[in-house]
């Protein structure tokens, strides 16, 4: 049973861990290797049997680069192991394809990111696996969903785009009456909440956004128990191992040292999120953000997060029309708020209409179900040293645009 109450300080977790390499660099070294050498046929023929630990064969499977940096996403998460993979939705895709076979079920939330809604509604049916959408904050909807061929509950902490918070507690409980698994895609949320440590038994990422934090590649990576990522790995039977999404390790490393200013990060994308929201919301415009007191999750994140990272680094502001949006983010990103770009994390400001880019794999009439309006701005709040200024520009602008007097 998950305990809410155990402090798990996930900045530290990552802080703590140290590794020595050959030459002694602070920086573990890159493995710029796909093969490895063995001193005797008997560790080799060991190591491809799992029998051996510690020796690396090749690097579709493991490298030292990527374990260092698995072994860190695990210290922050809290589980017992990790792997990367080379995008979000590798990550995504390898590890719903390990957990289900053709003829199960899934029951996802509705707002999820566009890719992994197109990926249960339109691929996973040729392999005869049936997803049931669902509000995932309506648990007794949830529940309602689960048939016998049910194998996994599937939703992110902070959904994509309408910020929903997903009650993981409630949902652990109902997917371990039901002997099912929980999945849950972090990557809005990293260190603000532990997933497994509430309970979910899988927790994906795409570490593309606030982990790696730079927009300068696309990565993922999957947490769970030794057991569950050593069968991503199996030679004969890990999606991992065969479809083969592997991260590289020159990336890994570059990522790894981005970790380690995470918390600062979040801490900062929160701050400047939070100052956004109450100020918006000040001069009359609707702020979708989780830190307000009116945002229906407000209270369930505060149940489940980690205060000392905030409400995150995503807000919403509904613009009614797609046209108002474009003008809008058109003006904005001439007076210098930061980029018209889709993605997150990143150290600029970026903006988009969700439904148009990052949810555009969802039909219009599924978006107007999803609460979705199709004048929505999703912001990604940037690291704004100066966010009062930012807020300014903003406000200028929605003035010009008569949205505010
Ligand atoms: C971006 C994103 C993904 C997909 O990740 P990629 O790295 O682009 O493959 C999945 N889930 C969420 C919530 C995302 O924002």
């Amino acid at each position: 049973m998950l305990n809410v109450n155990v402090k798990h300080d996930p900045a530290t977790a990552i802080q703590k861990l140290e590794q020595f390499g050959e030459f002694g660099g602070v920086n573990p070294s890159i493995t710029d290797s796909s093969t490895f050498t063995f001193l005797g046929t008997e560790t080799m023929e060991g190591t491809f049997h799992g029998e051996t630990q510690g020796c690396f064969l090749y690097s579709r499977h493991w490298n030292p680069s990527n374990k260092y940096l698995s072994d860190a996403l695990a210290a922050m998460e809290g589980t017992e192991a990790g792997w990367v993979t080379a995008s979000g939705m590798a990550a995504i895709t390898s590890a719903i394809l390990q957990v289900c076979n053709a003829g199960d079920h899934i029951v996802s939330s509705v707002t999820t990111y566009g890719g992994t809604y197109a990926f249960l509604k339109f691929y996973l049916p040729k392999f005869n696996i049936e997803t049931t959408f669902v509000d995932s904050t309506d648990l007794n909807a949830v529940s309602a969903a689960i048939k016998p061929n049910t194998k996994l509950i599937y939703t992110e902490s902070i959904t994509n785009p309408l910020l929903q918070i997903s009650d993981i507690p409630a949902l652990s409980e109902i997917a371990k009456r039901a002997g099912i698994r929980l999945m849950i895609d972090n990557t809005f949320s990293p260190m603000i909440i532990a997933p497994h440590l509430l309970g979910a038994d899988i927790v994906v990422y795409s570490m593309t956004k606030f982990i790696n934090g730079k927009n300068d590649c696309v990565a993922g990576a999957i947490c769970g128990t030794k057991d569950f990522i050593n069968s991503l790995i199996d030679l004969n039977h890990g999606t991992a191992m065969l479809l083969g999404p592997v991260l590289d390790p020159l990336r890994s490393s570059s990522i790894l040292k981005n970790l380690h200013t995470l918390h600062i990060r979040m801490r900062q994308h929160s701050k400047n999120a939070m100052y956004l929201a109450e100020n918006l919301q000040k001069i009359g415009v609707k702020a979708i953000y989780p830190g307000l007191p009116q945002h229906r999750g407000h209270e369930t994140l505060k149940r489940i997060m980690n205060p000392d990272y905030g409400f995150g680094g995503m807000i919403a502001i509904d613009l009614a029309t797609p046209q108002l949006a474009n003008t809008f983010m058109e003006d904005i990103q001439k007076k210098g708020v930061g980029y018209l770009a889709v993605s997150l994390g990143y150290f600029k400001t970026l903006f988009s209409n969700s439904g148009k880019s990052t949810s555009s794999e969802i039909p219009e009439s599924i978006q107007k179900e999803m609460g979705m309006s199709p004048g929505l701005v999703r912001f990604s709040v940037g690291l704004d040293n100066d966010i009062e200024h930012t807020f300014e520009l903003i406000k200028s602008t929605l003035k010009d645009l008569k949205l505010i007097k």
